[in-house]
Order: C-alpha cells, then structure tokens, then sequence
C-alpha cells in the first residue's frame, strides 16, 4: 500500500502520516527527516546534503530522488509507505513514478485563513520544543506544560510569512494536484477538521484501496 500525503503548513500533514502508518502498519517516510538524517552522516553525499541544507539551498531533484529510491526499497517499505514531503512539483511525481507505484494521494485542503490562523497563533517552547497553539493551550500563558520552558513565535509564522509560502505552496502544488487527478489517484480531504475527524476521513479512503 503505497500512499503520498500533500498538504500545506497547518494541515496536519506530519501527524496523519504518523497516524496512517501507525494504524496500516506501514512506514512513514518523510523526506525532509530522511534527508536531514543523511546530513548528519559522515559521508561525501551526508556533507554534500548537509552544505546545501546550511545555504537553505533546495536538493536537486536527481538527488533527492536517488536518496529516496534507496529508502524505499529498504525491508520496512516492502509492506507499503505513505509519503510525507515529496514530491512537490510535476517533475518529481514523474521521477517517482519510475521508482514507485503509488496508489493513492491524499491531499488535506486547508482554507488559507485557517492555515494562518493556525500558524500565526502557535508557540514553541524554547526548551524542548513542544507546539502549542488553538487546540493545544498552555496552562499557564507564556509557559511550557512539559519542562517549563518559554514559548516564543516563529520568525517565519507571522502571518505575512505564512502568505507567502502558502501562495507559493499553491504555485507549486497546483500542477501537482492536477495530475494526480487526471491519473484518477487524488483524494481530497477537509483538513479544517479536527485531527480526528480528518484521520477518519483517510482512515475510510485507506481501508478501500
Ligand atoms: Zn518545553
């Protein structure tokens, strides 16, 4: 059962890949951990990948594409993945479909004022890392629940920022999402629902595939 999962910030998108791998026992692979894994390894391609994350440079689709065929012939992939963060463009999908028979896309639609009010009302904590926002409310304003950490705002999730990489989002997704419904693969999914009722959205389309 081989899955790819689109959707913009603020769609949930990392969670339900968690989720669906979690509940069809198959693995999530996401391309922005697999290539910051690599980054980290001592290897030509790890200090390659890891110059061009530092620079905030894009990997080449050649590269990233390699890296992923390698990924997805591992053993835990033989039962099917769902793919989290690739492809983002038409040339990927095409790349991908040398590599992989996908089966289905599930794409979250977020509204882009829900997408904004999502993100420009989250907070980090400075310490461990734990997000709070509309759903996920602090007990004590300004305070980590967890470790007692700071809360600050992200640089890039003031709403001005988020516009911008929503716009470009949809550019980029545009062509992508077209053709995967010209190939009869796309499903679309509410994603201004709760995580719960957007999980069993999938949950259904997953079941029938
Ligand atoms: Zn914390």
């Amino acid at each position: 059962m081989n899955i790819i999962i689109i959707g913009p910030q603020g769609s949930g998108k990392g969670t339900q890949a968690r989720m669906i791998a979690e509940r069809f026992g198959i693995s999530h692979v996401s391309t922005g951990d697999m290539l910051r894994e690599i980054a980290r390894q001592n290897t030509d391609t790890g200090a390659h990948i890891d110059l061009l994350i530092r620079k905030g440079s894009l990997i080449p689709d050649d590269i990233v594409t390699d890296l992923l065929s390698r990924r997805l012939s591992e053993d835990d992939c033989k039962k099917g993945f769902v793919l989290d963060g690739y492809p983002r463009n038409a040339n990927q999908a095409k790349l991908l479909e040398v590599i992989a028979k996908i089966e289905a896309v599930i794409y979250l639609k977020l509204s882009d004022e829900e997408a904004v009010k999502r993100l420009a009302t989250r907070f980090v904590c400075n310490k461990c890392g734990e997000i709070y926002g509309i759903v996920k409310q602090p007990a004590e304003e300004g305070k980590c629940d967890a470790c007692g950490g700071d809360l600050y705002q992200r640089n890039d999730e003031s709403e001005f920022a988020v516009r911008r990489r929503l716009e470009i989002f949809h550019k980029d997704t545009k062509p992508l999402i077209d053709h995967y419904r010209y190939k009869r693969l796309l499903h679309e999914i509410n994603a201004n629902q709760s995580i719960e009722q957007v999980f069993s959205d999938i949950s259904l389309i997953v079941e029938n595939l």
